[in-house]
């Protein structure tokens, strides 16, 4: 691999372009620029591995076994503005579980979609970290754009429980837009 002055030169190179800021630049745009700079063969392998010790070399620490709702929250909506679709498909994505992890204390699961049938998803596990307040509910919930499926303008306050006002069709869930933190759990 590298010898301890190379290694020195990688992670001051990468520092260098993480300090001033990714902007539009993309990790693999820094990882090509790191490559074109150091004049030697370097596999994108090693400089992945050199950009993450970069990072956690005093720019953003990587391991964190102390977090926080908080934390979790900056992390989601961190994603929910990196590819909101993405995310959005994810926390819709349920997998049929087991009864006993229905019965789970904390993890939050959908046993109401289907008589008989449980189902489990990233936000139920989610919330299960962070155990439930006293309505029995987690302490992060997703909100969602309210939209018509025929494009109609709903105005702001108006629920998936509501038909729209302009055509009388269902409204329905739209794009995420946030994940927040809904009540402290004692
Ligand atoms: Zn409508």
């Amino acid at each position: 691999m590298f010898n301890d002055d190379e290694k020195k030169v990688l992670i001051d190179l990468i520092k260098e372009k993480l300090n001033k800021g990714l902007d539009g630049d993309s990790k693999m745009d820094v990882l090509r620029d790191c490559k074109r700079k150091l004049e030697m063969p370097v596999p994108f392998s090693d400089l992945a591995f050199w950009f993450r010790a970069g990072y956690m070399d005093g720019v953003e620490r990587l391991v964190n076994y102390n977090i926080n709702v908080d934390d979790v929250l900056r992390v989601l909506n961190g994603a929910v503005m990196a590819d909101a679709d993405a995310m959005r498909a994810l926390i819709f994505n349920r997998v049929e579980c087991n009864r006993q992890l229905a019965d789970h204390p904390t993890i939050q699961v959908d046993g109401y979609t289907k008589p008989g049938k449980y189902f489990v998803g990233l936000l139920g596990v989610i919330n299960g970290l962070f155990g439930i307040g006293k309505d029995g509910m987690g302490s992060i919930a997703a909100e969602f754009e309210v939209v018509c499926k025929n494009k109609c303008v709903v105005p702001n306050g108006m629920t998936i429980d509501d038909k729209c006002l302009q055509c009388g069709e269902q409204l329905e869930l739209g794009r995420l837009l946030k994940f927040f933190k809904v009540s402290e759990v004692k």
